[in-house]
């Protein structure tokens, strides 16, 4: 089985200096009250137009982001390059609500690809439904509750970005995945992916749609994906992930009176997410997959599956994907091993990221184990330098 442990190969492209800053970031992330606190704070400040750069820049920014621009994350993309590692630009604007915004994500993700279109090391584009879509829109469109002329109105802009972004992706043949949200407006976002899908997935596997494994009701949707499009003709693609809003979902369901989409335990998850990992790779030939995960054990399993079914370590139908900043130990070893390797690159002002930024610290709170982990391979590379020169 393919082993994470090499902390020299981890952090290879890591200075001393880096790796010690990594250490003292994921020690004040591992702090609860700090990150609450922490988090209340930079809200505050962003709330009252505080300057708020100046702390987050040369901290969890710089760990966690490429840069505010897409230029500005050339040199990110080119060292993971250099470990074979590919890069997945991702403009990461939350919470916009302005047909303005809409607009302009649309734009960067358009940059993007255009971008991917002359890099080898960026095979993909990705974006959040809601970055060119309002949440509420959405959950009105789920509900099915009529519009006004000019809800309608704006609906029809949201699917001409998405049309637009996608169509995109098939004149250049740069795949974009797109990512997956909140139950209540993820029934609406996975009709308008599988339009896509069924449109522009007939030479190549281009728009990804995404999983949150999570759900109970997910594996048993890739199949019926999967169904589908074998009879229309088209490559099923998707990302797998387990899924960030568990807690939000199971509040929301109890306090709503329906029963919680998601899995009753940590086990029931796993499950799912390895059965879909395993379903993909056997049905590689008109599935692709993007193995989204920090989980080791899935991506070992993912990792044997390819191997006991043949397949090239770099079948360009299976990539394993991790966000930058985290798991290096998993991105790195695969890489090395000669997997098809990509992380994802958070871009944008600073201001425009720190919704994003302070999901990360709260979850490397409170996913058990995670900051440990980083925390112990992180001392360990800093040890075995110390110790092997
Ligand atoms: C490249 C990449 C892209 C991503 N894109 C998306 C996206 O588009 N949409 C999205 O929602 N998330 C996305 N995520 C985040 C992802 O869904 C997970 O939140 C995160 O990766 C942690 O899960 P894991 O598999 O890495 O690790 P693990 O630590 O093995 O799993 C933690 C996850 O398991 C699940 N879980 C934990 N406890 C329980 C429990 N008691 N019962 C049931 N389930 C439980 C939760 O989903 C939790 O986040 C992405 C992650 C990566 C690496």
């Amino acid at each position: 089985m393919i082993a994470f442990d090499n902390t020299q190969v981890a952090f290879q492209d890591k200075s001393n200096n880096e790796l010690r800053k990594a250490y003292w970031l994921f020690r004040m992330i591992g702090n609860p009250l700090l990150v609450k606190v922490g988090a209340g704070l930079t809200r505050f400040a962003l709330a009252s137009r505080l300057p708020v750069s100046w702390a987050l820049k040369p901290t969890v920014f710089n760990h966690f982001c490429g840069g505010e621009t897409i230029n500005s994350c050339d040199e990110t993309i080119k060292r993971l390059g250099r470990s074979n590692i590919k890069t997945i630009l991702d403009y990461s604007a939350e919470g916009k609500e302005s047909d303005e915004d809409f607009d302009y994500t649309r734009d960067q993700i358009l940059a993007t690809m255009e971008k991917a279109r002359t890099n080898p090391n960026i095979p993909y584009a990705v974006f959040k439904p809601t970055g060119v879509a309002r949440f509420a829109l959405l959950e009105k469109v789920q509900l099915e509750k009529s519009l006004s002329e000019s809800e309608a109105l704006e609906f029809e802009r949201v699917k001409n970005r998405i049309l637009t972004i996608c169509q995109r992706s098939y004149d250049l043949g740069i795949p974009v995945m797109v990512d997956a949200e909140e139950t209540w407006i993820q029934q609406i976002i996975d009709e308008l992916v599988e339009e896509m899908i069924f449109r522009f997935n007939r030479e190549k596997p281009l728009v990804y749609g995404t999983l949150q494994m999570y759900r109970h009701d997910r594996l048993d949707y890739l199949k019926s994906l999967n169904r589908r499009a074998r009879e229309k003709g088209v490559f099923t693609a998707v990302k797998l992930v387990r899924g960030a809003y568990m807690e939000k979902e199971r509040e929301r369901a109890a306090e709503m009176g329906y029963s919680s989409p998601i899995y009753p335990n940590k086990a029931g998850t796993d499950k799912a997410y390895d059965d879909a990992v395993a379903y993909c790779i056997e049905h590689v030939k008109d599935v692709a997959v993007c193995v989204g995960t920090h989980n080791e054990l899935s991506c070992q399993l993912g990792a044997e599956k390819m191997i006991s079914s043949g397949l090239p370590k770099d079948h360009p139908n299976v990539s394993f994907s991790q966000l930058l900043g985290m798991s290096d130990h998993i991105s790195y070893n695969m890489a090395a091993e000669g997997f098809y390797v990509t992380k994802y690159v958070p871009y944008g002002p600073v201001k425009t990221v720190v919704p994003y930024l302070i999901r990360r610290a709260e979850e490397n709170t409170s996913v058990a184990g995670q900051t440990s982990r980083e925390l112990l391979l992180l001392s360990t590379e800093l040890k075995r330098r110390k110790y092997s020169k």
